[in-house]
């Protein structure tokens, strides 16, 4: 992101919700991003995950410029590159673990092959140690539980960087410890993760903790691994 602003306007006001951001996320990387209500989290958030656009400035992923698309576009590479993890699990009680997994790939445009669908959902359901539960539905399970599903369910499309907004929010504080801990194994086998928290303690298992104040980046710390 080069020089991003986002402002709304409503009927008389105009709210600067981010000012000038410069963000720049590489493969593998971990980032926590917190600051007080209203800071402008997860206007960033959105802009990051093409649900809205900026103002001004650029935003580029994987080089191609994407700071002013078409929905259908948009759209298009939400699917393919960005996966979503949100504060409440948005699974569907009517379907197995592993159909609610299996789903993203069920309504793509390129459809995958039966056989490799089943080892998509079962790699992802793998790595969040959720394959047990596989024909479980959702309302079976934990909250903590519901939260690894929707985590492997985006995953299952492999992309480039996992978004995650608050995702201990609906969580005590045991359950929301073993997520924590999923996203930090699954960060060390090389998924790339942006994260929104208010949780001071959750921040700092980020490798890169960038706090916003004011629609602004106000410091950065990075957290060099002690080997
Ligand atoms: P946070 O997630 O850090 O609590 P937000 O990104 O939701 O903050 O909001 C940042 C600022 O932008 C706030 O002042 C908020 O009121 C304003 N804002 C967010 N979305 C809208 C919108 N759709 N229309 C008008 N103002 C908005
Ligand atoms: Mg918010």
């Amino acid at each position: 992101m080069q020089n991003i602003a986002k402002v709304f306007e409503t009927e008389d006001i105009e709210t600067h919700a981010l000012k000038n951001i410069n963000l720049e996320i590489q493969a593998g990387d971990y980032i926590s991003i917190s600051g007080p209500s209203g800071c402008g989290k997860s206007t960033l958030l959105s802009i990051l995950g093409l649900l809205d656009f900026p103002s001004q400035g650029q935003y580029f992923i994987d080089g191609e410029d994407v700071s002013s698309l078409s929905l259908d576009k948009a759209a298009a590479i939400r699917n393919s590159k960005l996966g979503f993890v949100f504060q409440s699990f948005n699974l569907i009680d009517s379907q197995s673990v592993y159909d609610n997994v299996a789903l993203p790939l069920r309504y793509r445009k390129d459809k995958v092959s039966a056989e490799e669908m089943e080892q998509r959902v079962t790699k992802c359901l793998q790595a969040v140690e959720m394959l047990h539960r596989k024909d479980h539905k959702p309302n079976q399970l934990s909250g903590g539980q519901q939260q690894r599903v929707a985590i492997a369910r985006a995953l299952v499309q492999d992309p480039s960087i996992l978004l995650v907004d608050e995702p201990t929010g609906n969580l005590d504080s045991k359950s929301g410890e073993a997520v924590m801990s999923v996203l930090d194994k699954l960060n060390k086998s090389g998924t790339t993760i942006l994260m929104v928290t208010h949780d001071s303690n959750h921040a700092a298992m980020a490798k890169t903790q960038l706090h916003l104040s004011d629609g602004v980046i106000v410091e950065d710390v990075e957290l060099r691994e002690v080997v």
